[in-house]
């Protein structure tokens, strides 16, 4: 029985490659396509949201597609399809590609691609793809502000809480503000090609309401796979929140992160590309098509990608840059960019109007009337709140970390949401606001626990600024989340020893039985770590007695004292480097002391992360559709559901596309859904 299957398997499927063309991928990618089943839904999109369509087709051995023509259903696709090759391991084949489609009906469609070959054969297939509805019934959020903790799960929330205040007798003393917001989610964070996302899809899921591959941002992937400056930037796009409240509604786009400006979060708010390391051309986008994203605010660290090749401190260069193509441009109605490492960027932003501040101290002097904002505070990533505090408390000409790195003057990301707002609050169409806490991920990877608390205090504070400015203007919707948790980390417990003890320890090289016997307390012994909070709001020290320690699931090699790091580790993707380098280049590197080795669980030298769920946290308009267990590409669809005054009641939330693992059931469509 199973040989003959086997058998009637091969015979078909040799049947299919010398008979016919065959679809090998179709865009926007379905369940349908891939497996053969309508459901989970895969690609969703807002009424007339663009998109573009592609299919890759394979000819027969010395035959050539001939003409390619998509359908959504049964009715065939106006406006231009391009054919072009593929390129690596699906070289041979042909893509064809129509840019920019919309559709306006809410539902589930077909998408069907039928290919002509030179011999006249034809293959055809079905996928789908689903329009969600928005009804604007009742007041619209006319402000968005999406705070993102790069890499906050659960525990890294939890850990900035007890540092920030300590818990008495069971109890928070103080929450964290956005311990404060009245609706709570669950978020599932899965990438288009993994249960573990990176910060690319993570991001993008929230900035386009669909999946992408890891690594991959405001773009389907295709089969032009190669990383070069043609391949990077021709892929499917989808249009993001900023160009689509921009398009239809004239909303303003402010990106605020505390990492280098092209890393993948602020990156996908501001531009389509396949990979996200492409830098030159991330940044270039954002320039390039801001007429369609409304860009007025970008602030962060990154300021090597504005500069000319050449000058110092530039990063720029051709293999990091890469253009848009010519069927892409024309249909999306932006510029084809080229490959201009010598491009002096900072100046063109400055002559778009831009108002260019370096420093803190120019952040704090801008004008009230200024009306787009461009802050750039460090070559690549900005130091971390505890170095940018320890260099605020310092005596003037002292030495500090990051006086070391050049950049003594750095705002905090309170100060950068606060300017933002400033700004972004005089454009009388309203806005969209991301801001990100950007290095708790990157500190998270590093395992520099001390680092990624002070920095998600850091972020916290933020939350607060913003919760004002939604307490004063009600027409504001705020979310707080991440794009997913990064290195598993948990509140383990309590140091059982004071820091001088602590301190005699990790210089004796004891290893496990110093380091570990004897210093973790787990449960009733870790107690009440409790720190003592500045004026500043940050903690006096991390060095108290008994401290809170904090251990990680998805972690590498590493040395472990417990002590707090003096100097920042550095590491090319995930920490922030000078140069001539200071400080250890990876967390095998530091603690060696103690000679306490931890054996990492993963193969890497720095944590990763992990395909643990994460929270959201919802304040102000629309913040009441925001509950439950989420798919991160929801979280999109009800953004934009505040952000139009959709207060249609649905039936079951559960049921109504919200959550597509659950089928919905047949009887019922759209229309039933939305008529409360
Ligand atoms: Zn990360």
């Amino acid at each position: 029985m199973k040989r003959k299957i086997s058998i009637l398997a091969f015979l078909s499927i040799t049947l299919v490659l010398h008979s016919a063309p065959q679809v090998t991928r179709l865009t926007p990618p379905s369940a349908l396509f891939s497996g053969g089943s309508p459901t989970p839904i895969i690609a969703r999109f807002l009424p007339d949201q663009r998109f573009d369509v592609q299919a890759t087709i394979q000819p027969d051995a010395g035959q050539a597609i001939t003409h390619v023509e998509f359908l959504v259903d049964g009715v065939p696709v106006g406006g231009t399809v391009t054919l072009k090759p593929a390129t690596g391991s699906a070289a041979g084949r042909t893509i064809a590609t129509l840019r920019a489609y919309a559709n306006g009906n809410p539902g589930v469609h077909t998408l069907s691609v039928t290919a002509l070959q030179s011999d006249n054969q034809l293959a055809t297939t079905n996928g789908n793809f689903q329009v969600m509805p928005i009804k604007p019934t009742g007041l619209a959020a006319r402000q968005v502000i999406i705070l993102i903790g790069d890499g906050m799960g659960i525990a890294h929330r939890t850990a900035a809480r007890i540092m920030k205040n300590p818990v008495i007798l069971g109890k928070a003393s103080v929450p964290l503000a956005m311990d404060t917001f009245p609706f709570t989610a669950v978020v599932t964070t899965h990438s288009l090609n993994s249960i573990v996302t990176d910060s690319s899809p993570g991001a993008s899921c929230y900035a386009t309401g669909n999946k992408a591959n890891n690594n991959q941002h405001g773009v389907f992937p295709d089969d032009t796979g190669g990383n070069n400056p043609t391949e990077n930037g021709d892929n499917p796009r989808i249009e993001s929140i900023g160009e689509y409240l921009h398009r239809t509604q004239g909303r303003a786009l402010g990106i605020v992160t505390t990492t280098d400006l092209f890393d993948s979060t602020p990156g996908a708010f501001g531009s389509h590309t396949q990979a996200r390391a492409a830098s030159t051309g991330i940044i270039d986008q954002m320039f390039d098509e801001r007429h369609l994203t409304g860009l007025k605010v970008l602030m962060g660290g990154g300021r090597k990608w504005f500069l000319p090749a050449g000058t110092p401190g530039s990063g720029r260069s051709a293999a990091t840059d890469y253009i848009v193509p010519a069927d892409a441009a024309a249909a999306w109605g932006v510029p084809v960019s080229s490959v201009d490492p010598g491009r002096d960027l900072l100046s063109s932003f400055v002559a778009a109007g831009f108002t260019y501040v370096p420093d803190g101290t120019a952040l704090h002097a801008i004008p009230q009337d200024t009306e787009r904002l461009l802050g750039l505070f460090n070559f690549s990533n900005m130091n971390v709140a505890k170095d940018k505090i320890d260099g605020r408390r310092s005596l003037p000409g002292s030495a500090t970390v990051v006086g070391a790195y050049g950049f003594p003057d750095q705002p905090m990301l309170d100060e950068m949401a606060d300017k933002a707002l400033q700004v972004l609050s005089r454009d009388p169409n309203g806005f969209v606001l991301m801001i990100e806490g950007g290095s708790i991920d990157k500190q998270a990877h590093l395992m520099d626990s001390d680092r990624w608390i002070i920095d998600t205090i850091e972020f916290d504070y933020a939350i607060e600024r913003c919760q004002q400015f939604a307490l004063a203007n009600p027409d504001t919707l705020v979310i707080v989340t991440a794009d997913h948790e990064c290195a598993g980390a948990g509140v383990i417990g309590g140091s059982m020893l004071t820091h001088n003890q602590l301190l005699a320890r990790a210089t004796s090289g004891g290893g496990t039985n110093q380091l570990r016997n004897g210093v973790v307390g787990t449960l009733d012994r870790a107690g009440f770590p409790a720190y003592t909070i500045e004026a500043d709001g940050y903690p006096f020290t991390t060095d108290i007695d008994n401290r809170m320690l904090v251990g990680y699931a998805c972690n590498a090699d590493r040395y472990e004292d417990w002590i707090t790091n003096i100097f920042p580790t550095q590491n090319a993707s995930h920490g922030i480097v000078t140069v001539p380098p200071i400080g250890p280049q990876a967390p095998g590197d530091r603690d060696q002391a103690g000679n306490y080795f931890v054996v990492g669980q993963i193969s890497d030298t720095i944590a990763t992360h992990t395909a643990s769920d994460i929270v959201l946290s919802a304040l102000g308009r629309g913040a009441g559709l925001f509950t439950g267990v989420m798919d991160n590409t929801d979280v999109f669809f009800e953004i934009m559901r505040a952000a139009f005054g959709d207060n249609t009641v649905k039936h079951d939330v559960k049921n109504n596309g919200k959550y597509t693992g659950r089928p919905v059931p047949a009887e019922r469509n759209e229309q039933d859904d939305f008529q409360e």
